[in-house]
């Protein structure tokens, strides 16, 4: 399939998953994660509109930021071993895998050296799967209340990775859970600000990651690969 054809069945798989759940087009972002393909493809994406740009690993990234940096929003959206932090900070706008307090520290340190504020999610692990990095869902609180207070990191929202599963509604549950633990937790004022963003829903389940209230999907294969 082309580019255009697969971009316009994302499109409509979004437009009616919003239809559904009584949400408005404008609040959903799309992030094409382009780790399965390089410069010329990652040039294609851009111009076909979509901007905003994920990748999981600096090795991978490094030849299509070099080449195209400028013309996109860089998205870290993989785990971060705390000596790469000065690898992405001051190249990726937003960090999606914040999930414990030395790679905060070690982010913080990087973004106040450039005098720069990186944009973090904070990685939940809602399934509970001993498989999946992230914050248990009851350390969240005190992790985002001591973040929070650092100097060079906004806390832009929550991010979570869904279990595979053959049938997608089967994600709801986390889907919702992580949108629960966005609620309580400007409910409670533990973030000096608001943390609205969920970075939550992928190829294979991003329709019902819409209906449960996402607002940045990351689209790999359903995007560069048909
Ligand atoms: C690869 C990856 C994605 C995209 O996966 P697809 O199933 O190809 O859409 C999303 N999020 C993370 C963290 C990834 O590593």
């Amino acid at each position: 399939m082309e580019l255009q054809k697969r971009l316009q069945t994302v499109e409509n798989r979004i437009r009616s998953a919003c239809e559904k759940a009584g949400r408005s087009r404008d609040e959903i972002k799309i992030i094409a994660v382009t780790k399965y393909v390089g410069v010329a493809e990652t040039r294609q994406i851009l111009a076909a509109g979509i901007t905003n740009i994920g990748e999981n690993r600096w090795q991978v990234a490094k030849p299509k930021w070099e080449e195209l940096a400028p013309l996109a929003d860089w998205h870290f959206i993989g785990q971060l071993q705390t000596n790469k932090v000065k690898d992405v900070v001051g190249k990726f706008a937003y960090i999606h895998s914040l999930d414990r307090i030395s790679l905060a520290d070690e982010i913080r340190k990087k973004a106040v050296a450039l005098g720069i504020t990186v944009s973090c999610f904070i990685q939940v692990n809602v399934s509970g799967e001993k498989t999946k990095s992230g914050l248990a869902p009851d350390e969240l609180s005190a992790f985002a209340k001591q973040v929070g207070a650092y100097e060079g990191i906004r806390i832009v929202g929550l991010m979570t990775m869904a279990p595979h599963v053959a049938d997608p509604e089967d994600a709801r549950p986390v889907f919702r859970g992580l949108r629960r633990l966005r609620d309580d937790l400007n409910r409670s004022g533990v973030l000096p600000y608001e943390a609205n963003e969920l970075s939550m829903g992928m190829s294979n389940d991003y329709a019902i990651a819409v209906e449960e209230g996402a607002t940045w999907l990351r689209l790999g294969s359903v995007l560069v690969r048909g």
